[in-house]
Parts: structure tokens; sequence; C-alpha cells
């Protein structure tokens, strides 16, 4: 038995060898410079030992391998920048180029060593952990239902380029590839079969000797394309098939990322160009466009926001760090309505205990329904089972007795958005509960500390605002009250954890973050229509700068009313220049004259006709104040739509809201769908430098108004060359 660091390797007496990839203090493998090393090692050996028929690859862990380490590629970066300087530019390029393919052409050496690889997988095998399977001539899955296949680089601005586009482009339809390519889903393992990317399925304790098996039983060394005489499955580009296919890819590339994503482009040029030529070829353009990818900002900005900020946030990179570990058992939540009983579910659905509060046993009873018809829906989906069912209704108890709530170790309310309401929730709650149960608001609206002098413990109180659909966002925004403590903070943490969300942590203010952002995207929509852009432009413009919805589509969702009432509370406590009066008449106009309060009564800035799609109302044009602009730049529009909300998130960080540039960044995309290629609103900003989002600012200001008024923060930044990180990680160092 040779001993590698990160791999077991072995030779049982029929010669075939098995690599069991396990690396020491990780729970999980990643593919590092150091694994790349062995891996080479292994296929030296594997390939020279006359003795040894072929190599088994499989995982001593719970999972297979989520990939690459992708802090190595952002090092590439860094030792490009220095490089250019030094030697100049080419040889910097040459060396990234070279490194960036290093992966790429160890698996084409596994792929062509002349002995037979299989890779045996359980549990999850992403990104680089995928391409390395592909590159083994046969690869087999686990039956069981976590395991899971894929190509997700893109969901960080990358793509596979360690052989993915291509290998994944030459096993199924060309359309289906790109498919797949595009959207970076994992895959379960029979999906996995049928769609051709793996060859076999067997129960988890089976792979490894199946993969041995198909060794055994003379599997081929030679993968299907350097094998003479093998067909492309969708013929060749040139080809009257082909032709059936690029067209509408493009088109469809377009529908799908509105040209925003560099790599997703990369990879339909890939498998356009690698599917011309003969493998090696091939590899190697898909090496040029990753070189290319790997050094664009939306890989950078993605990358550090939606993979390293957000699993440093999840992994509680806020939590008070001298707090000893909470051990969340049982949560009350009181408010078994429209947030409640979703709450109670996600809470539920973690393992714990949940006692679920209503004014009567009905209204509770009615909200823990919600969880049995979740489930149920589970179920006929195949993703589990009646037992499963049985056991999370069974944590969850109905009821109208505040006494049940007594061994809770944190409640959470979500009762009627009233201060009355929540006072005297405030005030039951607290003479039922252990002395050192910690309370949450799910208040949207509500400032957090002035519902924390209804309490008799204000360290003890804190706000965790939930989004809906709370079983889908994956964002929770923690807020801290101005007497909230650190074990408040620490349990709350724990609790966003366990339901396996994202947290970001805010100080008290009038919409906390998220909420601030959103409505600054309403409003630009809604004084769009007032000045004459035609509605399906201005839903058009939001699609394009990245939003997932324009903000009509948007407000129709969160409620016209709720936009008229948030509005005209923010008047009545801020008074008449808080607000922006086209905005408050066409709201007005809507709810209190035409009764179009949103999806919710299928009339608002949409008409929602019974089973037919969703379409513009025509009497929006009626509500044009203005005439229609001669010329309207969509640009500037698409433009309008971001800036307004990263220059809230500017005014939040100002204001001491948000206090860490990665929860404004993280925040602004799970929580609002911020145009994820940007790396989140604060990021937007500093990729383009804070002096031209400024100069953007003014040009905007002079047309539009006031409401694009750069604070005081980004022209000090703008005049010093700062950027949010850089501030953030000075004052960590101070
Ligand atoms: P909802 O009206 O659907 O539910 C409120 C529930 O509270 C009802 O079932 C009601 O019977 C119950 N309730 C009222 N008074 C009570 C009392 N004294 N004791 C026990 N139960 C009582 O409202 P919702 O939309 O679920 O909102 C609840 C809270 O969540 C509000 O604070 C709201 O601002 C916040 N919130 C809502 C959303 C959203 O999208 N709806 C998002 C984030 C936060």
């Amino acid at each position: 038995m040779t001993n590698f660091t990160n791999f077991r390797f072995e030779t049982d007496a029929d010669g075939i060898a098995l690599a069991t990839w396990d690396m020491p203090g990780r729970s999980m493998n990643v593919i590092t410079p150091e694994v790349m090393g062995e891996l080479e090692q292994i296929i030296k050996t594997v390939a020279g030992d006359e003795a040894i028929k072929g190599c088994v690859i499989t995982s001593g862990k719970e999972a297979f391998s989520g990939g690459a380490d992708l802090t190595m590629l952002q090092g590439l970066g860094a030792e490009y920048a220095r490089l250019a300087k030094e030697k100049g530019e080419e040889a910097a390029m040459q060396f990234f180029f070279d490194e960036s393919r290093k992966l790429s052409l160890l698996y084409r050496r596994l792929e062509t060593c002349g002995k037979p690889f299989a890779a045996a997988v359980h549990g999850v095998c992403l990104g680089g952990a995928f391409e390395l399977a592909l590159a083994c001539h046969f690869r087999v899955l686990s039956d069981v239902d976590s395991t899971r296949v894929g190509l997700p680089e893109v969901k960080v601005g990358l793509f596979p380029g360690a052989g993915g586009t291509q290998r994944v482009a030459r096993l199924m339809q060309t359309g289906d590839a790109l498919q797949m390519l595009f959207k970076g889903e994992q895959i379960r393992p029979l999906m996995a079969r049928n769609m051709g990317l793996v060859h076999a399925v067997a129960p988890r304790d089976g792979i490894v000797q199946a993969a041995k098996d198909w060794i055994k039983g003379g599997g081929s060394a030679v993968a299907p394309w350097d094998q003479k005489g093998y067909k492309l499955p969708s013929n060749k580009v040139y080809s009257a098939a082909g032709m059936q296919i690029w067209p509408p890819a493009n088109a469809i590339y377009r529908r799908e990322t509105q040209d925003n994503y560099p790599a997703i482009r990369a990879i339909l040029e890939s498998v356009y160009q690698g599917l011309q030529l003969p493998m090696d070829l091939a590899l190697k353009v898909e090496s040029r466009w990753f070189a290319k990818i790997l050094r664009s900002k939306e890989a950078a900005a993605m990358i550090r926001t939606l993979f390293i900020s957000m699993q440093d946030l999840n992994k509680g990179a806020r939590r008070p760090k001298d707090v000893p570990p909470t051990s969340l058992k049982k949560v009350g939540v009181i408010g078994a309505g429209f947030m409640g009983a979703s709450v109670a579910y996600v809470t539920a659905n973690a393992g714990l205990e949940v006692v679920l509060i209503d004014r009567d046993v009905e209204a509770a009873e009615k909200g823990k329904a919600h969880s049995h018809k979740l489930m149920s829906d589970q179920i006929m989906k195949g993703r589990a089972k009646t037992a499963d069912r049985d056991a999370l209704l069974a944590r969850i108890t109905a009821s109208a007795d505040y006494g049940d709530l007594k061994d809770c170790d944190l409640v959470i309310e979500a009762v009627f958005e009233d201060p009355k309401v929540k006072a005297e929730v405030i005030q039951k709650v607290e003479a039922s509960i252990r002395p050192d149960c910690i309370f949450a608001s799910n208040t949207s609206t509500l400032p957090i500390s002035g519902l924390a002098q209804q309490s008799k413990k204000p360290d003890q109180f804190i706000g965790i605002h939930f989004f809906s659909p709370v079983e889908k966002m994956m964002l929770v925004e923690i807020i801290l009250g101005k007497e909230t403590g650190d074990k408040a903070l620490a349990t709350a943490l724990d609790y966003v954890r366990l339901i396996k969300k994202t947290p970001i942590v805010v100080n008290d203010s009038r919409g906390f973050f998220a909420n601030r952002c959103v409505l600054a995207y309403i409003l630009e929509g809604h004084l769009m229509l007032t000045e004459g852009v035609p509605a399906p432009m201005i839903e058009q413009a939001g699609k394009q700068a990245g939003m997932p919805v324009g903000p009509l589509s948007l407000n129709d969702e969160v409620g016209v009313d709720l936009g008229l009432k948030i509005l005209r509370a923010t008047k009545a406590q801020l008074g008449d220049a808080a607000i922006i009066p086209e905005q408050e008449q066409l709201l007005a106009t809507l709810v209190e004259k035409e009764g179009r309060f949103g999806r919710k009564n299928r009339k608002g800035f949409y008409d929602y006709p019974e089973g037919a799609p969703k379409r513009l109302w025509p009497g929006l044009k009626d509500l044009q104040v203005n005439p229609a602009a001669e010329l309207i730049d969509m640009d500037e529009l698409k433009q309008r739509l971001l800036v307004t909300q990263a220059l809230e998130a500017a005014r939040t960080v100002e204001e001491g809201v948000v206090t860490d540039p990665r929860e404004a960044d993280v925040g602004s995309i799970l929580g609002f769908g911020f145009a994820p290629y940007t790396g989140g609103a604060l990021s937007y900003i500093d990729f383009m430098g804070a002096k031209v989002f400024v100069e953007l600012c003014q040009r905007l200001q002079a047309k539009h108004g006031d409401r694009f008024t750069p604070p005081k923060l980004l022209l000090d930044m703008a005049a010093s060359g700062e950027t949010f990180y850089g501030r953030a990680a000075a004052k960590k160092a101070a």
C-alpha cells in the first residue's frame, strides 16, 4: 500500500488499484495543488506498473468532493498582477494560461494514460470533482438520495474549465448539454444515468465493487471520443442538424442571461468551437476561454460574494466569539398566519420542536396544516416518506395556551404588524417563558428598539426578519436593537444556521437593509411610468439590468396597497419632503380609485386572467402624467434601476445600519436578487470605482432629481479612491 497525504492507495489481488480520496483535517475533499500533485503520481503509478490493471477512485468521506478550492484560483489573479508589473502583460498571460489549465491537462493525462479509470461516487460530486469523474472511463453513483453530480461553476461566474464543457457536450445532445452547463444544477443519481452522464447506479456499499467489476470485465481505457468512428450525439456543428441547434441556442442564451454573464457566453463559444475539433484541441479552446473568464470582473465579484462571503456568513462570521454554543431544542412561534406557519415549518424541518400559537386553537391548527400540505407535496414528488411527514408534524404543537412556551429556548413572533398587538404579545410571552429565553420579532417595518421598550429584558430582544416565501428565500436579516445583547445575537445566528439559511446582521433602522433597497427599485419603476416610459420597457429594463423581475411585477407581488401604506406611514412620520408626490398620486389612484392591490386580487400593474399569463394593465397609459419622452435611453433606464438600489445600500453603510460590505452584497443578491453578476449592491460600486459611480449619480441627479444625490461617504471615497472592501479591511486591521 502506497500512502499519500490525501489519498489511500492500495492494489487488490486482482491487480485493481483503489485510490481513496480522504483529506486529513477536512470534512470535505477539495482540489488543491497538493491533491493535483498526488493524483499525478497515482496516474503515473497505475500507467507504469504492469501488475496494475486499472484504478478506481472513490472518497473516504461522507461526500465525494465539492470541487476546486476557489481561493487557489483567486491566488492566480494576484500572481498575474505581480507578473504583469514585473515582466509585462504577455508573460503574465502565458503564466496565467498555463497555470489555469493544469487541472484540464491532468485529467486528460488520466483519460489517455492507457489504463482504465473508474469513479465510484457517493454524496455530492461537483465542479472540478465531477470533471475528474467525467475524465474517468466509467462512472458509478450510489443510489442514495443525497448523492448529486453537477457543474455549478456558472453560479460563481465561472464555467467548467477542466474538460467539463467538452465531455458533457460529447455525452449528450447539444441542446441538453448546453442547458445543463448553463444552469449548473445538481443532478440526482437516476436522472444522471438517464442523461448519460454516468454509466451505473448501485447501492452505496456496492459502488467500489461495481467499478472494480467493470475494470475486471475488460473495461476500455479509451474514451468514446478517442475511439475510431466516434460520432457526435447531435452530429456535426455544420450539418443540417447543427443548424437546428445553434441559432436557437444563441437566442436562448440571450433570453436567459441578457448577455450579462460572460461565463455562460464562454460555455456557448467553447462548445461551439470545441465540437468542431479533436479532443486535445477542443480542450485548449476551453482553456483559453477559462483563462479569460477567470480574469473577468464578474467572476471576481461572484466568487467573492456568492462563495467566500456567503460561506463566511454561514459559518458565523458575525457571531460573538465569547458566547458558548447554544443548544436550541424548542422554538415558540406566535402568530400562525402567512409568515408564522412557514417559520414553524422550516423550524420543524430542521429537527427542532415547535410550539405554534395563535389566538385560538383552530387558527393555530390552520397554520400547522401548512406543514402538512408542504410535506404531502414532497411525498407526491417522491422526496419524502409518510413517516417523515408524521415525524415533522409530531414536532409541532398547535396551541392557544402561552403556558406551552415554558421550556422554549427562543420565541419568534409573527403576529399582525400593529404595535399594540405586538406589545400585548410581548408581555404575554414574557410572563410564560424561562428567564434565559430569547425573544425575536419578525416585524418588517417597526423599529426593534421601539418594540423592545415593551420588553422587561431588552438585551434578550432581537429582530429575526424572514422573507417570503420563507421556504424558498435563503436570506434572514437579524436586527440589533439598541440594547440587544450578545447572547441574543448568538442565539439568533445559531438558529438561522440550524434552519440552513444565510444571516446578515444589521442595526435597527426604518426598513432595515433589504426593504430599503427594494423600495428604491420599485419607486424608480413608478416614476419612470409617470414620466411616460411605456410599462413594458420599464419591466424589460429591470430584467436587462439583471434583476429577476421588473419593478412593476415586484410591486404586484408585495402588494400595491402595502406600497401605499408604507408611503403614507413615512409621510406621517417624516413629513412631506420624505416622499415623492407623483408616486403617492400613482399609488392612490391604483389602490383607492381602481381597486388594484396586486396579484392578491388579480389586479395590479398587471391583470391576472384565470388560466392565462399575466399581462400589463392597458389602463396604465392613462396614469402617465407626462407625455412620453421622444427618445428613451434604455441604458439609462437600466442604470437608474441599479444605481438607485446601490445608492440606498451605500446610505445604509453611511448610517451604520450595515457594518460589513459582505452582508450588503450577500443580502442584496439573496434578499432581492440584485443583479448577481455584479457581486451585489456594494460590489457594483466598488468594481465601477466610487469616482465613476459618483459621476454617474450626479448626471442622474441633474436629470431626475435629488434622490440620486450621492451621500458624503461616496464623495469621500471618490476623492480618496477607497472601496467598501478596502475600508472594511483597513478597519479590521486597525
Ligand atoms: P398574517 O395576518 O398572515 O398573520 C398574522 C397572524 O397572527 C394571524 O394568524 C393572527 O390570527 C395572528 N395573531 C394576531 N394577533 C395575535 C395575538 N394577539 N396572539 C396570537 N396570534 C395573533 O400576517 P403575516 O403576513 O404573516 O405577517 C406577520 C408578521 O410578519 C408581521 O409583523 C409582518 O410585518 C411580518 N412580515 C411579513 C412578511 C410578508 O411578506 N407577509 C414578510 C416579512 C415579515
